[in-house]
């Protein structure tokens, strides 16, 4: 890792590497970049960094569009993707005029307050994560939006094996949303999956393994180990890009829509979390429920009270509700459970180690916003601890029985989820006091983003009909 202007020039030196690269992210959560000679990085790259027009990344209106990006020397990595030698640096976004500083709504800076809130409070020191990479790979995807018109084909398993091709087929086919951790020869891009894993490894990415998923055309997943929440909102950012660039190395496409597929598992963004303070696990108590601790509770507690409107930003695509319905082992209640998977927060049984003893939120998907989805349920979970919201006590559980096959009238008390982004835009539009505690969050970038959400994708693929369509009316 680079402190120093001068650490960085003399790396780029004795490794010959000819571009620098800066990656920013948008609103939306992916990243844009752009790159410039070595010749030209000095002290300037550091303090004035560079201009560009912030409303094509969706963040403020057109006539106060001018901002500036600039580089986080600490986070410099050789970009494996670029044929020409490129060192590349995530960079912070800065305003530029009346108030010049660091953008209030920058995702970036968001983590960092979320954070900082975390350590003012003398809650925690650290807030620690683990997200869960589902992803299908295809061999081809074909889609077309042109005249409103939409064509999606999508092919996968293409290896000779595994073809529906009559030449070729040697019948070893993928069970049909069956294949959790698949063997060879039907895991055919298990090759892939671990040239994903050692580019990880290489780029400081902790892997803990990685394996096939349920959905049998081609759904896999890789999981990390657990990170500080500031590093982690990065590494979430470099761990997609890495999945999507190495696919694109071998001819394949990696998706991490949340439902790519219809009748096939979707794709969820699981976020294990626990609290350190001074060393040790805040969410662990021997004698608690599952092992959990009281804080871990109230951290619960506040983040079920407020899923409703965290889905906004955790769930944002109008393609996310497609993946939350029953039937998928995505969750579909406002409760919480140990093993049980259609509860939004699950405990991990099996963990046994009290350092890594936590829970995970399982309705997030890889449509988000890492740093904006992590900052938001942080301030849930604060919010829970600091106002003691018990869950046990607010009706949310433990429910650690098929939620199913309780009475009706029992079911009927759990609340679901959202079932579009336009129900949770409005939940958000009710609940976003947590978010502005500590001024982590303002109102200006919560109303930003339901009326971006609102105009740039509700109000475009609403009124789209589906071949379904067509067939039904
Ligand atoms: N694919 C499932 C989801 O959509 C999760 C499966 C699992 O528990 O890993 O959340
Ligand atoms: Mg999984
Ligand atoms: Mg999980």
């Amino acid at each position: 890792m680079f402190k120093k202007l001068e650490e960085l020039q003399q790396y780029i030196q004795d490794n010959e590497i000819k571009m620098v690269d800066f990656k920013v992210i948008t609103l939306n959560g992916r990243w844009r970049h752009l790159a410039i000679p070595v010749e030209r990085l000095n002290e300037r790259t550091f303090t004035d960094g560079i201009g560009f027009d912030g409303s094509s990344y969706g963040y403020s209106k057109i006539e106060e569009s001018d901002m500036r990006f600039i580089p986080d020397i600490t986070t410099a990595f050789i970009d494996p993707y670029c044929g020409v030698k490129t060192i590349s640096m995530i960079a912070n976004i800065h305003t530029i005029g009346k108030k010049e500083g660091r953008f209030s709504g920058d995702p970036r800076y968001l983590v960092e307050k979320a954070n900082k809130y975390l350590n003012n409070l003398g809650i925690a020191d650290e807030y620690m994560i683990a997200p869960e990479f589902e992803f299908y790979i295809f061999d081809k995807v074909n889609f077309g939006v042109e005249n409103h018109h939409q064509e999606v084909f999508i092919d996968s398993y293409e290896a000779p094996w595994n073809s529906n091709s009559k030449e070729d087929n040697k019948g070893y086919k993928a069970p049909f949303q069956a294949s959790y951790h698949l063997a060879l020869p039907y895991d055919v891009n298990n090759d892939l999956r671990s040239e994903m894993t050692l580019k990880l490894l290489q780029m400081g990415i902790d892997v803990k393994y990685h394996h096939h998923e349920v959905g049998s055309a081609g759904q896999h997943e890789i999981e990390v180990e657990l990170g500080n929440m500031v590093s982690m909102a990065d590494n979430t950012m470099i761990a997609k890009y890495v999945i999507k660039n190495e696919a694109l190395k071998h001819d394949k496409s990696a998706t991490f829509m949340p439902k790519p597929l219809y009748g096939e598992a979707g794709s969820g963004m699981h976020v294990h979390m626990l609290l350190r303070k001074n060393g040790q696990n805040l969410f662990y108590d021997a004698d608690g429920y599952s092992g959990l601790s009281q804080e871990a509770l109230y951290f619960i507690g506040g983040i079920l009270k407020h899923s409703k409107a965290l889905l906004a930003f955790t769930n944002p695509s109008t393609n996310s509700y497609k993946r939350l319905i029953p039937g998928f082992e995505a969750p579909v209640s406002v409760c919480f459970a140990t093993g049980n998977r259609s509860a939004v927060i699950r405990v991990p049984g099996y963990v046994r180690n009290p350092e890594e003893k936590r829970f995970e939120f399982r309705s997030s998907d890889a449509t988000c916003n890492p740093y904006i989805a992590y900052s938001a349920m942080l301030m849930a979970g604060i919010d829970g601890i600091v106002n003691k919201i018990d869950p046990t006590k607010e009706g949310y559980g433990p429910f650690d029985v098929n939620v199913f096959d309780l009475p009706k009238e029992e079911q009927d008390k759990i609340e679901a989820l959202p079932k579009s982004l336009e129900e949770a835009l409005e939940e958000l539009k009710k609940d976003y006091q947590f978010l502005l505690e500590g001024g982590v969050f303002d109102k200006d970038f919560i109303d930003n983003w339901i009326h971006k959400k609102y105009e740039k994708e509700i109000k475009k693929i609403m009124p789209v009909p589906t071949p379904l369509e067509f067939q039904l009316y």
